[in-house]
C-alpha cells in the first residue's frame, strides 16, 4: 500500500511546478525539521516552493540548515498547483498561512497522528511512523527524489525531536536504520545534537523552576500535572516554544503514568498538554473529549474557561481514566 501511495505523491511531485510546504501552529522539531527538508528537496528538481509556518522560523530552530526559507505567510494570497500539509493532525492548526493559499489544484496530507481525519486529495496517514520525518524519509528515498546533507539534517532534527532522542517507544529498528543512514548522508550527530538539546536560553530554565513550583499529584500519585498562567509566562518572559518538551520532567518521575501541562492562553482558554506511559492510558481518547486529539501516548486540546476550571474537568477524566484501567 505505501509503495502504491508513494508513486501517487512521487507522481504529483515531479508533475506540478508551484507548491506550499505548510505545517501546524506552535510547531515542533518535527513540523519544521519536515517542512524544509521536502521542501529542499523540492527545490532541488526545480520546482517553486513556499515553505510557510503561521510562526515563521522559531529561534531554537534556527540552526536548521536553509531555516531562512521558512517564513511566515506573506498577507498577498498565492496560486499554487499544489499544497502538502505535513505532521498536521487537523486543517484548521496550519493557522493562517491557508490565508495566503488563494487556489491550489491538488492538497496533499503526509502526517503520522491516527486522530487525522484525512483531509485532502491525496492523504498518507502513518500512525506507526514516530515522526512525519520518518515517512518523508521514505517517500524522498522510494521517490529517488534528492537528499543532501542539509535534507538529511532537517529530517535527523524531525526524528530526533519527535522520539525524545531516539527514546519513547514508537521508535523502531526501522528509525534507526534512518539515523543510520542520514548519519551516512553527513549528519553530525554531536553538533546537531548540541544545538538542539543543549542550546536553550536560560528562561526556559527559570520556567521550569516556576512550573516545578506549580508541581501536583493525583490519583494516588500516577498522575503529575504542572501550570503555567498567562502572568507568570509575561513575568518570566517566555515564549510558546520554550516549553516544549518541558512535560517531559513529569513523565520521568517513576510512578507517574499520566503527565498533563495546562497553559493559559490570552483567548480565554487552557492549552492542555498530555503524556501517558502506558499504553491502556490513551490520552489522545481523553483529549478528543475536549477537542483536540494527537496519539495515544502524547496529546494535547485547547479548551475554554479559566486554568482553574481546566484543570478540575481535565483532572477529573484523567483520574476516571486512570483508576479504571490501572
Ligand atoms: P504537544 O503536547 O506536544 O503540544 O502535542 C502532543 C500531540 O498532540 C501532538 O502530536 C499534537 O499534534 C497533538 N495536539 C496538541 N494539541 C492539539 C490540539 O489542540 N488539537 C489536536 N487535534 N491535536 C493536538
Ligand atoms: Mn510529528
Amino acid at each position: 500500500m505505501s509503495a502504491a501511495k508513494f508513486d501517487q505523491i512521487g507522481q504529483v511531485l515531479r508533475e506540478n511546478q508551484r507548491f506550499a510546504v505548510l505545517s501546524h501552529v506552535r510547531p515542533d522539531g518535527d513540523a519544521l525539521g519536515s517542512q524544509l527538508a521536502l521542501g529542499l528537496s523540492l527545490k532541488q528538481i526545480g520546482k517553486q516552493v513556499r515553505i510557510w509556518n503561521e510562526e515563521g522560523m522559531l529561534d531554537k530552530y534556527s540552526f536548521l540548515p536553509q531555516a531562512n526559507l521558512l517564513t511566515k505567510a506573506p498577507s498577498q494570497a498565492e496560486d499554487f498547483d499544489v499544497v502538502l500539509a505535513l505532521d498536521t493532525a487537523i486543517q484548521n492548526r496550519l493557522g493562517n498561512t491557508v490565508n495566503a493559499i488563494k487556489s491550489a489544484k491538488i492538497w496533499v496530507n503526509i502526517d503520522h497522528h491516527p486522530s487525522n481525519p484525512r483531509y485532502g486529495d491525496v492523504v498518507y496517514i502513518d500512525s506507526n511512523a514516530p515522526a512525519t520525518g520518518q515517512i518523508l524519509f521514505e517517500l524522498i528515498t522510494n521517490q529517488k527524489l534528492p537528499i543532501d546533507r542539509a535534507i538529511a539534517e532537517n529530517l535527523y532534527v524531525a526524528i530526533s525531536t519527535d522520539t525524545g532522542s531516539f527514546q519513547y517507544p514508537n521508535t523502531t529498528a526501522r528509525t534507526f536504520e534512518i539515523a543510520a543512514a542520514l548519519v551516512k548522508i553527513g549528519v553530525d550527530v554531536g553538533r546537531v545534537s548540541q544545538l538542539t538539546y543543549e542550546n536553550y536560553p536560560r528562561r526556559r530554565i527559570e520556567l521550569l523552576r516556576d512550573l516545578l513550583g506549580t508541581m501536583r499529584f493525583s490519583a494516588d500519585n500516577r498522575i503529575a500535572s504542572f501550570s503555567l498562567s498567562l502572568a507568570a509566562a509575561k513575568n518570566l518572559g517566555v515564549l510558546p516554544e520554550d516549553n516544549e518538551g518541558l512535560i517531559d520532567h513529569l513523565r520521568a518521575i517513576h510512578g507517574v503514568i499520566v503527565a498533563i501541562f495546562f497553559e493559559e492562553l490570552s483567548d480565554g482558554k487552557v492549552r492542555v498538554s498530555m503524556r501517558s506511559k502506558d499504553e491502556r492510558v490513551n490520552v489522545c481518547a481523553i483529549c478528543e473529549k475536549f477537542g483536540g486529539g494527537g496519539h495515544v501516548l502524547a496529546a494535547g486540546a485547547r479548551v475554554k474557561g479559566t486554568l482553574a476550571e481546566v484543570e478540575k474537568k481535565i483532572l477529573e477524566e484523567a483520574c476516571d481514566v486512570v483508576s479504571r484501567v490501572t
